[in-house]
């Protein structure tokens, strides 16, 4: 971190602020210039308050030169994680592709679903439990049964579940859960991301509409911070000024995360579009853009989906989709599945 100090500064504060910084365990480097001081700050700034510095009457500006996400930092892992879901794993070269409904509706439903993605080639299973809709009216999930019913699909396929937590109450039911879901409405849940880092379960954590990705990586960190670093990153589409499609999926986000983290990063080309029709050539775009997977919904028969039947595959969509993305992968130096 630099500070640079105004020109009109008093000795007394010059030195207190010297003192202030190295009451934070930290090392000064002072260099006098011509017009400026400025103050280079040696050790882990990542405690340290920008905005309270920036606020002193002695400070011009105050920059950082190193990320605030330590654990999440390539710059101190260079090598990618590979997170291991129940022998699945998924970043290094290892590709996955996580498909099945927004919600579990019934037994029929996700174990039709199941067994049909796995047919297909997916590697996960996702579905949702408890879900977050934006009417309190509109179908909730079928929660604790949602449950149950996810875990008589792993049973059936042996695919690993993937699903949604909402609130830390309801941990307890996730003990036998693969992977546990952060939806992108609380991505910024900090007390629903340290107790999942407690869990040390694998964590799919999705971007929030409106988040930055350094606000992302900084939710990944929480998670870090708590001792669970098998943390899978999700671009879903956030919020611009579009409305053709649900969101605008930032595919940028997957070169511009590889190159500050180690975590693999996966795309929902489904939450992301709205649009199934849209799901096929994003989902393509997204292995040439270098991601580690992707999480699909699909539905056994979408027009009577209780939740995003818009968005959904049916499984034949998916099959053809999947043996699409199996042509690619070796393109891009990829192994699908398991390297
Ligand atoms: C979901 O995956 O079903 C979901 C609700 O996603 P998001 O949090 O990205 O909206
Ligand atoms: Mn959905």
């Amino acid at each position: 971190m630099i500070i640079v100090v105004k020109n009109s500064h008093e000795e007394k504060q010059f030195n207190n602020l010297i003192d202030w910084i190295k009451e934070l365990g930290l090392d000064v480097h002072i260099s006098h210039g011509q017009n400026t001081t400025v103050l280079g700050l040696v050790g882990d700034t990542s405690k340290v308050d920008i905005d309270l510095i920036s606020s002193l009457d002695i400070v011009d500006k105050v920059q950082r030169v190193q990320e605030p996400y330590k654990n999440a930092n390539r710059k101190f892992h260079p090598e990618d994680t590979i997170v291991d879901v129940n022998g699945v794993k998924i970043g290094g070269l290892n590709f996955q592709v996580i498909a099945g409904p927004c919600s579990v509706e019934s037994e029929s439903q996700i174990i039709e679903v199941a067994k049909a993605v796995k047919e297909a080639g997916a590697t996960m299973l996702r579905g949702g439990a408890f879900k977050p809709r934006t009417s309190p009216y509109a179908f909730q999930g079928l929660k604790d049964t949602g449950i149950e019913l996810l875990l008589k699909a792993k049973r059936e396929t042996g695919l690993p579940i993937v699903t949604e937590l909402l609130s830390v109450s309801h941990l307890d039911l996730f003990a036998d859960v693969d992977v546990i879901q952060i939806g992108a409405r609380n991505m910024q849940n900090f007390e629903l991301l340290k107790e999942v880092g407690k869990t040390g379960k694998p964590i799919l954590l999705k971007r929030g509409l409106a988040n930055t990705l350094q606000e992302l990586l900084m939710s990944a960190e929480y998670i870090m911070a708590e001792g669970d670093s098998e943390v899978i990153l999700c671009e879903r589409g956030i919020r611009t000024f579009e409305t053709m499609t649900r969101n605008t999926l930032d595919l940028s986000a997957v070169p511009a995360l590889k190159e500050r983290t180690h975590l693999p990063i996966i795309i929902d080309p489904s939450h992301s579009t709205g649009t199934a029709k849209y799901v096929e050539p994003m989902s393509l775009a997204s292995v040439g853009a270098g991601a580690d997977g992707l999480i699909i919904e699909v539905h056994n028969d979408p027009k009577r989906a209780l939740c995003d039947g818009a968005q959904s595959l049916n499984p034949e969509q998916f099959t053809s989709l999947v043996e699409k993305i199996k042509k690619m992968i070796p393109i891009v130096g990829r192994t699908f599945g398991n390297e």
